[in-house]
């Protein structure tokens, strides 16, 4: 078999995984929306089944040999090439899923379903104490999986690598000090400001049904294609890719808040456009699949802040939604809608916060995993680090641990190093929507007239047809011309901010 042949069948057998784990993804989805409670346990045997069967067919000896035979062919003579790439990022998935042994992979599934229960049942309660001995457990079995899977320099790169391949805590600790540094006086002048925005304009009485309809039309006019897609209702809206032509989103309904549902929608649909933006041929393959963490977050950040947070959009939109929710809007000016908007007030919770206090939650959660995972911290500490460094960030002290580290879900489920992918989006959107302005004609006319072609089919070119083509640092230089930085997000902060709170 010569090495054409040999990558053709590796590509198809990957093919047959992914449409195994796609089904996973319909389950999933499933009991998210329409699934009766009762269904909860046979669900449960249905997803691990298939999750099993698709472990073991992807580290099979044949795909390792099948990886060794092409990494010695004329196949990766161009590096940048689908199927170098494709081959590059296999052996890397691969070598995970076979450094890791099974007896591991076995714990941190049991270890994480239980730790999810005692989180829950702590946060109800506000006692950190009944989640403590899980997160030490949890983050034993993480600390043998970074050493089992390696790394160079911090044990914590190997964690991240999960989610955003080619980021080390070296460079995000270097990229977050000077992002706290800028943020931390910007947030300070907006405090001290002694202009407000009148927030009760969101809080209004605002029908679900026209919330839902309003939202679908700006998913709609943004290029979420609903016949390659839905939206439906869970209590944590969330964005899945099933596979070619077929993409979920959800949201959640608040009848007297305008922006849950609908920035929760635009961001939705920003996850969205870039899954119904992948390359159909490349499905299964790393090609085709989302780059990063990171990268997928700055597609639903873009559509959600960089356009749906902007004063042009809503210079299109508003009059719209005046029409639409008659006569709840009537008496306010599309400047004091856009104020409320982009309201920035610092708060305990991660979730409700605005675009620019966003990144201290994910910042205090980077320093302190960090300081978690290296044994710095001891987890009975860690309550009392929050609140104080907390303080230290936001001029604000967390009453209670409910309002403070229990608030998250993630380090239960041993999703340590995901948090810096949230900021990474924040940062990666703003460079690109730089980059955009310069390299769209009108870019700013084709918003006020609510066209959004032009910009969706340059995300479409720049970011969601290379899938893991470039790792993400290089999928963004090669999109805006630098490396990921902080100063794009800083600038687009303070230009949209001064005006706003006058200082
Ligand atoms: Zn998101």
């Amino acid at each position: 078999m010569n090495a054409t042949e040999t990558y053709q069948n590796l590509t198809r057998k990957l093919r047959e995984i992914s449409v195994l784990g796609s089904c996973a993804a319909v389950l999933g989805w499933d009991e998210q929306t329409y699934m009766p409670p009762k269904g909860g346990t046979f669900r449960g045997e249905q997803v691990s089944l298939l999750a099993q069967m698709c472990h073991e067919q992807f580290t099979a000896p044949e795909i390792g040999e099948a990886l060794s035979t092409l990494e010695g062919s004329d196949l990766l003579s161009d590096p940048d090439s689908i199927p170098a790439a494709n081959i590059r990022e296999l052996r890397r998935s691969y070598n995970r899923a076979t450094k890791i042994p099974s007896r591991l992979v076995a714990e941190l599934a049991r270890v994480t379903t239980l730790a999810q229960g005692e989180w829950r049942n702590a946060r109800e309660k506000n006692d950190f104490s009944l989640f403590q001995p899980w997160l030490e457990q949890v983050l034993n079995l993480k600390r043998e999986e970074a050493e089992s899977v390696g790394y160079t320099e911090h044990r914590y790169d190997a964690l991240l690598d999960e989610y955003e391949p080619g980021m080390t805590a070296a460079r995000l600790k270097q990229m977050f000090a000077e992002l706290a540094q800028n943020l931390v006086p910007i947030i300070q002048a907006i405090q001290n400001s002694k202009c407000k925005p009148q927030g009760e304009i969101l809080h209004r009485p605002y029908p679900i049904e026209l919330q839902k309809t309003f939202a679908e039309q700006a998913a709609r006019q943004i290029g979420f294609d609903f016949e390659a897609g839905r939206l439906d209702v869970t209590a944590h809206p969330f964005c899945t890719g099933i596979g070619p032509g077929d993409c979920r989103i959800t949201t959640r309904y608040n009848a007297n808040f305008f922006n849950e549902s609908f920035f929760g929608v635009l961001h939705e649909a920003g996850h969205g456009l870039y899954e119904q933006g992948l390359l159909a041929e490349q499905f299964g393959l790393p090609c085709g699949s989302a780059c990063s963490l990171g990268i997928h977050e700055s597609q639903s950040r873009f559509w959600e802040n960089q356009v749906g947070r902007s004063h042009r959009y809503w210079q299109m939109l508003f009059p719209k939604a005046q029409a639409h929710f008659s006569p709840v809007l009537a008496d306010v000016r599309l400047d004091d809608f856009y104020f409320a908007i982009n309201e920035v007030k610092p708060s305990f919770i991660r979730v409700e916060a605005d675009e620019a206090t966003y990144n201290l939650h994910i910042i205090l959660r980077f320093e302190l995993e960090l300081a978690l995972l290296s044994g710095d911290l001891a987890v009975k500490d860690l309550p009392q680090v929050w609140r104080d460094r907390f303080t230290q960030l936001f001029g604000i002290t967390p009453p209670d641990d409910k309002l403070g580290c229990l608030q998250d879900i993630h380090w239960s489920m041993g999703g340590i190093g995901y948090f810096p992918t949230y900021t990474l989006g924040n940062l990666y959107s703003a460079q690109l929507m730089n980059a955009a302005q310069q390299q769209i004609v009108n870019l700013n006319e084709l918003i006020l007239q609510g066209d959004f072609v032009p910009l969706r089919e340059w995300l479409r070119e720049n970011i969601h047809i290379h899938g893991k083509r470039y790792t993400a640092d290089g999928l963004i230089e090669k999109a805006v011309g630098e490396p990921p930085q902080s100063r794009a997000f800083i600038d687009y902060l303070r230009s949209k901010y001064q005006p706003l709170y006058q200082f």
